[in-house]
């Protein structure tokens, strides 16, 4: 995959290190802009349709990436480690797939290990694969949960998700601030209502 930057281009063309944006592409952009109203050829708006073309292809990074690689290599021997492992308050960004606006918040993800553990920043990197694509909240925080259970069969997981959606912040009902609270628990944090309890507590998000 081509490195994206997201420095201004100065010039027309695609810049060295940049990937190219077929036209087809830069021609439905630009069909956007003068359906919001405003003039494709004018000057400031001249290198736009290659920017967002770029823009999309890094937001969507996730289409060519398989999450589950990141479970692959684990670490078996864990001292007798028996207690939840937790990556708690990771920064991510999505877009919606039903406007393609920004969804913008933190995840926290847990699991119980059950003799199996990965390098923490792994969740983070299954976080991202999936976020990087076209989402719907719910479905984020199912496919985070649903790979971790089925690639490190762990005895339970837990995952909450708190976003805010540029398509109610921005438009439609505009309610700046409101966020949106997903999540989804397997195996004993499921089944186990002390165990949710921990997790949830651990998560800062317990009563
Ligand atoms: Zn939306």
């Amino acid at each position: 995959m081509a490195i994206l930057d997201d420095d201004d281009d100065a010039v027309h063309g695609t810049p060295a290190g940049k990937i190219a944006v077929p036209e087809d592409v830069q021609d439905a952009i630009r069909t956007l802009i003068r359906w919001s109203g405003d003039d494709p050829d004018r000057e400031g708006l001249l290198d736009t349709p290659a920017r967002v073309g770029r823009a999309w292809k890094e937001y969507c990074l996730g289409y060519g990436e398989d999450p589950a690689l990141h479970l692959s290599r684990t670490f078996e021997e864990v001292g007798g480690y028996d207690e939840i492992v937790l990556l708690k308050d990771i920064p991510f960004q999505s877009h919606c797939e039903h406007h393609m606006a920004p969804i913008i918040g933190h995840a926290h993800i847990a699991y119980l290990p059950n003799h199996r553990v990965v390098g923490i920043s792994k969740l983070a990197r299954v976080l991202h694969g999936f976020a990087r694509r076209l989402q719907i909240q719910e479905r984020l925080t199912a496919e985070i949960a649903d790979c971790i259970w089925t690639h490190l069969e762990p005895l339970g997981v837990a995952v909450v998700i708190q976003a805010t959606h540029a398509c109610m912040t921005a438009r439609g009902v505009r309610t700046p601030g409101v966020g949106m609270t997903t999540s989804r628990m397997m195996g004993v944090f499921r089944d186990d209502e002390r165990s949710r309890k921990e997790v949830l507590s651990l998560m800062g998000l317990g009563n």
